[in-house]
């Protein structure tokens, strides 16, 4: 079965390109797919230009539209045992967690199908002769090019709220997660999207991602993925002055006063930082213990941690996979030999599981780093998998000098009982979200994106609606005449 899906046809690539996608749990192979090249992605485009172009979809009227996105979302309730099933089999992560992506994904859909046409613009006060609207139009090519920790997650926080605002799209998965997003295109297919609007091409993000991204055809990009790749978008965008959208990486402080509620902050804590081991972009992977609470709550989190039971994420018995490959590993294994060499002080982990049932796979044990402070690289860069670094503060104002003090600022989070301090610290956090007394949750309604480098607009919400649109104004006088400005 041919897996690009290009002018509305399941095809091959022109040049029979193939590759293997791995079973991170044992390093199996599940399945071949597809490896597009530049050629493939030129012809995706341009089959996204045309659709655009002919203008039936942008002009469709929006709850038409709108009725196709909450067919999708039906059709993902229909199927999501089976796509959980894959993305658990693509990634890693628990079959609960799987689940819990699609049921995610099903409601990102039905989100953008409820607001596609609640904002229709606004109509300007210009006086009694003058008709002022102000409207919202769609951009027109969408280039989405997705990463592999949410591989059908932060797809969807893309694809629904392109097509709701009436772009037609080409999206490209990370080349080693791409089997749920080929059964989330074969949804929208069935469920009605014309021909050409939705493109589908898999392939490296070298080739692929690059050929797509510098496209002169493409209107916009939006890219969720890391800071490196995410400047080299950029860069390549603005030769076409291209909107670009980035959703990039994190090191996300988690700030814990002595006053906290001690378990509800340990087991939060536990989550935060080794949730689809550490794979998370808003991973609470930066922990901050006010100094008196500090030994009593590293002591009891490195206890949890050393219990977290790891394997198959097909078993109902697993609580946390693998890592998504051989050279990520490798990468985070890197880092921590390096938060070593820095003098962090290894309290757990820090090494793969002596469990022979798990040595085919990319395993790393929970790892918690405590004495950090912030000039070590293991406390200000992303390390992306089940390492947190612990540091101590004695005061608010040091809570959130130490929070606030990243290059990033995608989310952050601060337990206390006290309500004045929660908001005030709250306030002061220079982050997209600020959990109170949780960590993670995160609602279709609200915006999400990041602060500083942590990347440039938004998804989700009415903004992330908005990110689609161009806005235009439409000026029409109701009562023409000679204007006079010049006398000759
Ligand atoms: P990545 O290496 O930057 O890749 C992300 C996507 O970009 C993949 O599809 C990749 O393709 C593609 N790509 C790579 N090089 C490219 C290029 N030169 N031009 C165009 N596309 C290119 O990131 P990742 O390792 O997959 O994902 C992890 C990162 O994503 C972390 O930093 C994490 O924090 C971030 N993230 C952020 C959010 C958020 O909401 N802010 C959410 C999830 C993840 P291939 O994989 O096929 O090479």
């Amino acid at each position: 079965m041919a897996d690009l899906f290009i002018d509305g046809e399941w095809t091959g690539t022109a040049a029979g390109g193939r590759r293997e996608v791995i079973n991170p749990f044992d390093g199996s192979v599940i399945r071949s797919v597809d490896e597009a090249d530049a050629t493939d992605a030129d012809r995706a485009v341009r089959a996204a230009r045309h659709a655009f172009d002919s203008a039936d979809w942008a002009y469709t009227p929006t709850r038409r539209r709108a009725d196709i996105l909450y067919r999708v979302h039906e059709l993902l309730l229909r199927d999501t045992e089976e796509i959980a099933r894959t993305e658990t089999q693509d990634t890693g992560k628990t079959l609960t967690e799987a689940r819990t992506d699609v049921a995610d994904v099903a409601a990102a859909f039905r989100y953008f199908a409820e607001i596609a046409d609640k904002d229709a613009g606004r109509v300007v006060d210009a006086g009694p002769d003058v008709l002022s609207r102000v409207v919202h139009e769609p951009v027109g090519v969408c280039v989405l090019i997705a990463p592999w920790n949410y591989p059908l997650l932060q797809a969807s926080w893309k694809v629904a709220p392109a097509l709701a605002a009436g772009n037609t799209f080409v999206l490209k998965p990370s080349e080693i997660t791409p089997l749920s997003t080929i059964m989330m295109v074969r949804l929208i297919e069935e469920a009605g999207a014309p021909r050409g609007v939705a493109n589908l091409v898999l392939g490296s993000g070298a080739t692929v991602g690059a050929a797509l991204t510098a496209h002169p055809e493409a209107d916009l990009v939006s890219f969720t993925g890391g800071l490196a790749t995410g400047r080299a978008i950029m860069a390549s965008a603005a030769s076409g002055v291209r909107t670009t959208a980035l959703e990039l990486g994190g090191k996300n402080p988690n700030v814990i006063f002595a006053d906290a509620d001690f378990d509800a902050a340990v087991d939060h804590t536990l989550e935060a930082s080794f949730l689809h081991q550490g794979q998370v972009c808003s991973a609470g992977s930066r922990l901050l213990v006010q100094d008196s609470l500090h030994d009593r709550f590293v002591t009891a989190l490195a206890a949890r941690a050393d219990r977290i039971r790891l394997g198959d994420g097909r078993d109902p018995d697993t609580e946390s996979g693998p890592l998504s490959s051989a050279e990520h590993r490798a990468k985070v294994e890197a880092y921590i030999e390096l938060g070593r060499s820095e003098g962090a002080r290894l309290v757990t982990g820090g090494h793969r599981p002596d469990d022979p049932g798990l040595s085919r796979g990319f395993f790393l044990l929970p790892t918690v780093f405590a004495d950090c402070d912030r000039t070590m690289r293991i406390v200000q860069e992303e390390v992306f998998g089940p390492v947190v670094t612990v540091e101590r503060f004695r005061t608010e104002d040091e809570a959130v000098a130490l929070a606030n003090d990243t290059r990033y600022g995608l989310a952050a989070a601060v337990w206390t009982g006290d309500a004045s301090r929660a908001q005030r610290v709250a306030n002061r956090l220079r982050h997209g979200t600020v959990w109170i007394n949780d960590f993670h949750p995160y609602l279709p309604q609200a915006e999400w994106g990041g602060f500083g480098q942590s990347g440039v607009g938004r998804e989700l919400g009415p903004t992330g609606l908005r990110e689609y649109q161009e806005t235009k104004h439409i000026y029409q006088n109701l009562r023409p005449a000679p204007s006079g400005w010049f006398k000759g």
